[in-house]
């Protein structure tokens, strides 16, 4: 392996060598559930059966961890998986602190699956450092912070809630999803664990759902994810693991391109007198925004804005777009626009006049001539 910590050139090397038995430079897939022992009863190449390891798998997770900086990771058959094994290395009566404005999805685990194991959470403003310090509890053993959120794109402090978590002695785990090593990398700022849901910027072509969590250390902790890893059995698939590292080879390139498309989608709609307002960090009027230069690398590819007139306007916007399709998740190349309020169901807390955008590899000229012709036929 190379020794460059690039991340252009760990997305195409990490966990990547040629085959050695056939010289095929692309990954060979290995979809064979079970592995042949040696006379003596040993495992020759490490692997037994496909739920508790597979080359793919291996492969994967080696660049995972070296995208991120980690020491291991561990990658599941879902985004809502690895968040799951997160909070499953927990005992009943341990608390967490998760943020107000956190991925809907991850907030319903913790209240109709782990809080009836007896899993206590508070939801807190995590911009707000004295309200985190107010919430933690004695058995307060991890916070979880998701930066941006998802939708309003509000940004928490890493090495703030890191140096709040040490002092606590819980574990700080941040979901990465949105910003991608590309723009940003928690364990570096002195996170425990990142999380993310392949499905989205890693996977970028809105054909794989997957997941991961990576540790910035070997230790006890990260054990256990493995553990829930192959006790629980929601691994990916070998070939979801090909794709996977197939679509990471060229993830710093697409991330990077659809940020500066977000940049100039993000300063258009600012302009525009049918927007109330626009959440993106890389707005210089955005509260996000001084923390953003200091822990991200650019405002990253998300955005959403309010349309002033209310939420049938923004139905209306959303359904006159020609070249955003109508659909929830994110970060593939094409891009995407949701009414997020309707999507969470009826216990969501996004404003009704909301949408959110992930933008695309399309060109920004024609996105933003897109969303004109939208606003204005509105
Ligand atoms: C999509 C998403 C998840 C959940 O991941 P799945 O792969 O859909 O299970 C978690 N966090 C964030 C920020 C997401 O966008």
């Amino acid at each position: 392996m190379t020794a460059s910590s690039h991340i252009e050139t760990l997305a195409i090397h990490a966990g990547r060598e040629p085959d050695t038995t056939s010289g095929a430079v692309a990954p060979t897939l290995t979809l064979s559930s079970t592995f042949q022992r040696a006379a003596d009863g040993s495992y020759p190449q490490g692997h037994i059966y496909g739920r508790a390891s597979n080359p793919n798998r291996d492969s994967l997770e080696t660049c995972l961890a070296a995208l991120e900086g980690g020491a291991a990771a561990a990658a599941f058959s879902s985004g809502s998986a690895a968040s799951l094994a997160v909070f499953q290395t927990l005992r009943s009566g341990d608390h967490v602190l998760l943020p107000d404005d956190v991925y809907h999805g991850t907030r319903a685990q913790l209240r109709d699956v782990m809080a009836p194991w007896g899993l206590a959470y508070t939801e807190v403003d995590m911009s707000d450092l004295d309200a985190v310090r107010a919430a933690l509890q004695p058995r307060t053993r991890l916070i979880w912070a998701e930066t941006p959120s998802n939708p309003l794109l509000k940004l928490t402090d890493i090495a703030a809630m890191s140096e709040i978590a040490k002092r606590q002695g819980a574990r700080l785990a941040v979901d990465n999803t949105f910003a991608t090593p590309v723009l940003q990398r928690p364990l570096a700022l002195g996170a425990d664990l990142v999380v993310h849901s392949t499905s989205k910027y890693l996977g970028g072509h809105s054909d794989i759902i997957g997941g991961a969590v990576i540790g910035a250390r070997a230790d006890d902790g990260f054990a256990k994810i493995r553990e829930i890893q192959g006790k629980g059995g929601a691994v990916p698939s070998p070939f979801d693991c090909w794709l996977l590292q197939r679509s990471i080879a060229t993830l710093p390139l697409r991330v990077r391109a659809q940020s500066a498309s977000a940049q100039r989608v993000a300063e258009f709609l600012a302009g525009q007198p049918q927007v109330a307002a626009v959440h993106y960090p890389g707005l210089p009027g955005d509260p996000g925004y001084a923390l953003g230069r200091s822990q991200m690398q650019s405002g990253g590819a998300m955005l959403s804005f309010r349309v002033r007139t209310g939420e049938a306007a923004a139905q209306t916007v959303a359904a006159n777009l020609g070249l955003f399709t109508q659909a929830t998740s994110l970060g593939g190349v094409e891009s995407l626009i949701e009414h997020r309020a309707s999507v969470e169901g009826p216990q969501s807390r996004t404003p009704r006049d909301l949408l959110r955008v992930s933008i695309g590899l399309e060109h920004v000229d024609d996105l933003i001539a897109d969303l004109d012709q939208a606003l204005r036929a509105g």
